[in-house]
């Protein structure tokens, strides 16, 4: 067992710095803080144990994992809110993993035929469409492939894409707003616009910022788990674009080839393309892309604890928390290490969602608005968990009219900085900045919006059904890093999607017990408020999402 640790820092300043998954005591803090930061210790401990396997969606490790969520929500007195009167809200779903070694790509050049180098030069994600798919097809060029007629901007003008695989690069142009940023970088908006502009396959091209952000390495690495799909009522993967055979990414060094005969050079793309202005055109080559992979049925739960609302008029109306419960399992070893534990990513997202919700709970006067607690499932596989209870909250869940998410709440030093994504684009900025200054914390602006994290995590699928949502985080504090403390950018950049990511980090005590009370009062002030949050007019989500939520009641 490890023992808090004190540090001293600067002229006599303590800070108490434990291991994440400590459940110590730690001194300075009163008895009710401790309590709560040594259940936060507890719960990490639990979740990110090795024998939990990295609960990968569908795996065992998962279910026990839902179960420890189960009997904390049954001993708060939550109600059951899921299947047949249960906890669990079973999500039916389709696996696919690429059979090593079985991806091939060619190109066919003057005649010539050029074979590409699987990981070196490029790698292919797991396909749904079938289990053995090749495509050959001319190679077209097309930026971004983004259609933003919003923006004036369309990467399919003027080039001829029907029958052709598109060759673009991730994300969208950096000059858009952030939030159609976000919205166009997204894989399934760029799918959309691929199919409609009838290509049949895809090669993505990461751009140097990305691979700054995500290196090459760890791309091959994340290659190796498997992809998941929902499927429908009939058994068929839900998001699937059965149009695209293929779909690989090059890395730096497969790209040149690709641009051999293309009437402008790779590096003249590229900085085109971070003005904004890329170019797009046939790139005189053809190319074979051949995959090989397997499919598996299988179901993994979210699990729903649901806080009835105290007050006949509003409780049919619902604030929903979610913090995803699943991790990556089991991949690929670094150094000697192969489960990928997932205590900040995302056993303290569940853990800080616990405290939440025992603070609502042990509340003697409960909200006015229904609350519902969602530990949710697959959401490493593209968010399919929270997609899925979006799509079928119970109906004693009411209608959400805002979510609550929690994921990756980096707590590694001391801080007071945090970054509320998401509060831009409706009337939850009013709950927020209340909550903040009640408390005395400075709430920054996202530091980075060219990362588009607002729409990488589970709050984007209550975005997509038109609700309201905000994702707490915490800004990191720059400067150097201190010994004994873990900033944000540092787990990022260590730890992040790594076996690494263990209850042995370092969490800090007082700001964790902070974060949750923080979360507790904007969910208390939101389950209270007498008119339930709505989309600021003219917002770039309410106007595409939110028409929908209105019509749905
Ligand atoms: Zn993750």
């Amino acid at each position: 067992m490890v023992r808090a640790r004190l540090w001293r820092v600067g002229l006599g300043m303590l800070l108490l710095i434990e291991p994440l998954g400590s459940s110590w005591a730690a001194e300075g803090l009163n008895a009710a803080d401790e309590r709560v930061n040594r259940a936060i210790g507890a719960h990490v401990a639990f979740l990110a144990d090795d024998l939990l396997e990295g609960r990968a969606a569908g795996s065992a490790g998962h279910e026990l994992a839902a179960r420890y969520v189960v009997s904390e929500f049954a001993r708060l007195g939550l109600r059951p809110g899921g299947d047949g009167g249960g906890w669990l809200q079973t999500v039916p779903l389709m696996e696919s993993q690429l059979v090593p070694d079985s991806a091939r790509m060619e190109l066919h050049v003057d005649g010539r035929t050029e074979v590409l180098e699987y990981n070196l030069e490029f790698l292919s994600g797991p396909q749904f469409t079938g289990t053995n798919l090749t495509v050959t097809a001319p190679l077209v060029f097309v930026g971004y492939g983004v259609r933003a007629p919003e923006l004036g901007y369309d990467d399919f003008a003027g080039v001829d894409v029907r029958g052709k695989i598109a060759v673009m690069l991730a994300k969208a142009p950096p000059r858009f707003p952030a939030t159609a940023l976000a919205h166009h970088a997204n894989a399934r908006q760029k799918s959309r616009a691929l199919v409609e502009a009838g290509a049949v396959g895809v090669i993505g091209i990461p751009t140097p910022k990305d691979l700054e952000e995500t290196p090459w390495a760890r791309r091959i690495m994340q290659s190796r788990f498997p992809a998941m799909r929902t499927t429908d009522a009939a058994g068929n993967p839900e998001e699937v674009y059965p149009e695209l055979k293929a779909s690989v990414s090059l890395s730096p060094q497969g790209v040149g080839k690709l641009f051999a005969k293309a009437p402008q050079p790779v590096t003249e793309v590229l900085s085109a393309a971070a003005r904004s202005e890329p170019p797009r055109f046939p790139l005189g080559i053809e190319a074979t892309i051949h995959t090989h992979s397997e499919h598996r049925r299988l179901v993994s739960p979210n699990v729903i604890g649901i806080l009835p609302g105290r007050d006949p008029r509003l409780a049919g109306e619902s604030v929903v928390l979610t913090a995803h419960l699943d991790h990556m399992g089991r991949g690929p070893a670094v150094d000697g290490d192969t489960i990928y534990n997932g205590a900040y990513d995302n056993a303290i997202g569940v853990a800080l969602m616990l405290e939440v919700a025992r603070a609502l709970a042990e509340d003697g006067r409960g909200p006015r608005r229904t609350v519902v607690f969602a530990a949710v499932t697959a959401e490493e596989k593209g968010l399919r968990g929270s997609e899925f209870l979006a799509r079928h909250l119970p109906a004693s869940a009411g209608r959400p009219v805002a979510n609550i998410n929690l994921d990756m709440v980096l707590l590694g030093a001391p801080t007071r900085r945090y970054t509320v994504l998401g509060v831009e684009h409706s009337t939850l900025r009013g709950p927020v900045e209340f909550a903040a200054k009640r408390m005395g914390l400075e709430l920054v602006p996202d530091p980075r919006p060219d990362r588009v994290v607002f729409v990488r995590s589970d709050q984007y699928s209550f975005v997509r059904q038109g609700v309201p949502a905000i994702f707490p985080k915490v800004a990191d504090a720059g400067g150097d890093p201190v010994v004994g403390q873990l900033s944000p950018d540092q787990f990022l950049k260590e730890h992040y999607h790594r076996p690494s990511d263990e209850a042995t980090l370092p969490r800090d005590a007082e700001s964790s017990v902070r974060f949750a009370r923080f979360v507790t009062l904007i969910a208390r002030r939101v389950a209270d408020a007498g008119e339930a949050p709505r989309w600021n007019p003219g917002d770039f989500f309410g106007e595409t999402f939110g028409k929908a939520a209105g019509s749905r009641q």
